[in-house]
């Protein structure tokens, strides 16, 4: 035999009953969760900024950044909804390398999926009762969702995945907004086939289980450029790429048309210094169109405490070991540029 069952792991519903979700923390999620969806819907006008590190490789400097962030939540809270990106699972383009905080929880140290999962609980509601913000993450598993239903706000759907039927399945049966990536070729069909079939209901088999979901009508769209066959990458991001996915996405007729824009990955080339140049010029359009005002809820935008990336074991306290990242001080400054277009 090829696999070693290893060891058993509690289910979701075991380790949400070992380090269950404080009352507090609970009614906050709900209010936060009411606030994000209104968004969605268009009853809010509020803008939406799904920021934090590549990957969230250490609970200190995860803490130390999100405390930062309330305090500038506090500046912006009439105009923006800040929403951390605590990135607990890592999709690899090749399979090697950190794989995120499920599989090591010290990215220095061997893979421990059990401590993996109380680890990133313990994150999460730590978070949540430091700052209370919601939170979001990549569901890269979409069979460990239900480890953290209870707490996350947010779920982006990667590049990599969005083809995929059980993630599309998986997001029809989840009742916060679930963002679906275009996929690294930058195929618009394949992201508006996965929003299609994530606003439907259906039936099938999720952890053993004959289950019917009934549809996740905030399921939407993340631009977050291509790489085409020659390895060049080609944004998404700029006015005319918009009103395409707008043009494309009205003819589909789905729910609640929401586009989320990504600034790093393949729509700066990983240069992730222009994050700022981007987000700035996607404000503009949005105020140039009232199509666009309405249908750009937010950004995505790859931040942490210190500028750049690192490798595992370099040791910089609050520098992403995946992908490269604006530091703190251009965070703030990116945050109030945002907000100065709202
Ligand atoms: C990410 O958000 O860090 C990520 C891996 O994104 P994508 O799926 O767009 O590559
Ligand atoms: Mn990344």
């Amino acid at each position: 035999m090829s696999f070693e069952f290893y060891r058993k792991l509690p289910t979701p519903q075991e380790i949400k009953n070992m380090y269950p979700v404080p009352e507090a923390i609970a009614k906050k999620k709900e209010e936060n969760d009411k606030e994000i969806r209104k968004v969605f819907t268009g009853e809010s006008d509020k803008f939406i900024l799904i920021i934090g590190p590549c990957s969230a490789d250490n609970e200190e400097a995860l803490l130390d950044y999100t405390n930062r962030l309330k305090d500038i939540q506090e500046k912006v809270k009439d105009k923006i909804i800040i929403i951390p990106r605590v990135y607990t699972n890592k999709p690899r383009t090749t399979g090697k390398g950190y794989k995120g905080m499920l599989h090591q929880p010290d990215p220095e140290k061997a893979p421990d999926l059990l401590q993996g999962l109380i680890t990133i609980r313990h994150l999460f509601l730590k978070i949540m009762e430091n700052t209370g913000f919601p939170i979001a993450d990549e569901m890269l598993y979409p069979e460990n969702h239900r480890y953290f239903s209870d707490i996350l706000s947010y779920v982006a759907v990667g590049a990599r995945s969005v083809e995929d039927q059980q993630h599309r399945l998986t997001t029809s049966g989840i009742d916060i907004p679930v963002g679906m990536k275009n996929p690294t070729s930058g195929d618009l069909s394949i992201m508006l086939n996965s929003i299609e079939a994530a606003q439907a209901g259906h039936s099938f088999l999720y952890r053993g289980w004959d289950v019917e979901t009934s549809g996740n009508d905030i399921a939407h769209a993340i631009l977050r450029g291509a790489v085409n066959q020659y390895g060049q990458c080609i944004p998404n991001y700029h006015y005319e790429d918009l009103i395409q996915l707008y043009d494309m996405y009205i003819k589909k007729g789905f729910a609640n048309p929401a586009v989320v824009v990504d600034t790093n990955h393949s729509n700066s080339n990983k240069q992730y210094l222009e994050q700022i140049r981007i987000a700035k010029e996607i404000m503009h359009n949005r105020k140039h169109s009232p199509e666009l005002k309405s249908f750009v809820k937010g950004l995505m935008v790859e931040s942490y405490i210190e500028d750049g990336a690192q490798k595992v074991g370099e040791g910089i306290y609050g520098k992403s070991i995946t992908d490269p990242c604006i530091g703190w001080d251009k965070t703030v400054e990116l945050i109030n540029i945002v907000y100065g277009y709202l």
